[in-house]
């Protein structure tokens, strides 16, 4: 494995991969690794001949009361998983080589980032959508996997992508939970013993609508109000939002008629949480319509 400092060595190596006709999989992270970012590794592995991981803390997406400076790094532990992952290069830039001073350039989604983390973190998708169309530039993948922990991320870059014709598939990951059914996530080790136990309760919640949505609650209210209520009463959780949106389009829905995503924030103490499901799951055939329709 390479370790790769630099955008612009980056940029040459990927681009001497292209000229020899290798197919290159990518997927970003901030590091700090986890089986949720193994598993896309191992998605990508096995569609592309080179595959390239990046850890990079990205500054841009965060709020100036987020965790940036706290947000939890490791980069030796996350260095030999990659290797255990056989990942070909892992790029590992400094903020300072990534944005210039005067940077004026920036990729806005204007749909899909208005609702749910979009309207609790202002200028989140922006950030994102920046550095991941920075790092398509650089690693030019042909195929980039991320996750659908971040159901809302995933589908703002599917739209860039296809709003901005970069070249690049993107492949969604399943979402890797812990073995209580909390959802992997970086952010897990803020949390105290107490509030890891606590934190169930997202899992729980999600599942309650399931099992409402299959004895035939087609109304989101009912399921909704049964979901406030469970995480409220849990200890130091405070709901940021319970919303059903439309899987594809992310439109607030008030029956479950078609495919249906339930998304989830809270806050644990000071640590902010997101998880989802889907429910009304999609056909086959409704998948190739919604591509088409993309
Ligand atoms: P992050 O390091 O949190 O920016 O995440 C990097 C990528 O890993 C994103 O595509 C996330 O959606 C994905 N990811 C994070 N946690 C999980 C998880 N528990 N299961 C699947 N993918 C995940």
């Amino acid at each position: 494995m390479q370790i790769i400092h630099t955008p612009l060595e980056m940029q040459e190596c990927a681009m001497g991969l292209k000229r020899a006709g290798k197919v290159i999989g990518f997927v970003p992270t901030m590091g700090f690794l986890h089986e949720g970012h193994l598993s896309l590794m191992r998605i990508a592995r096995e569609q592309c001949d080179v595959l390239v991981v990046s850890i990079f803390v990205n500054p841009t997406q965060f709020g100036p009361n987020e965790d940036l400076d706290a947000y939890p790094r490791d980069f030796k532990r996350d260095e030999a998983l990659c290797r255990e992952a056989k990942v070909d290069f892992l790029f590992y830039p400094e903020p300072t080589n990534m944005y210039a001073d005067n940077a004026s350039v920036w990729v806005e989604e204007e749909s899909l980032s208005s609702v749910l983390c979009g309207a609790s973190r202002p200028g989140h998708f922006r950030g994102v959508c920046t550095v991941v169309a920075k790092l398509f530039n650089l690693v030019q993948p042909d195929l980039a996997v991320f996750g659908e922990k971040d159901a809302q991320q995933l589908r703002i870059i599917e739209r860039m992508v296809r709003d901005l014709n970069f070249p690049v598939e993107i492949v969604r990951g399943p979402i890797v939970r812990e073995s209580d059914g909390l959802a992997m996530s970086s952010r897990n080790k803020y949390l105290s013993p107490e509030q890891r136990k606590n934190a169930i309760c997202l899992r729980k919640a999600l599942d309650a609508a399931t099992r409402m949505f299959r004895k035939g609650e087609h109304n989101v209210e009912p399921i909704r109000s049964v979901m406030e209520e469970m995480i409220s009463a849990v200890p130091e959780v405070r709901i940021d939002y319970i919303e059903f949106v439309d899987e594809q389009t992310l439109c607030m829905v008030n029956r479950i008629d078609r495919p249906v995503l339930v998304a989830i924030a809270v806050r644990v103490g000071s640590t902010r949480l997101i998880d989802n499901g889907v429910l009304g799951s999609m056909s086959g055939a409704h998948k190739v319509a919604v591509k088409n329709a993309l």
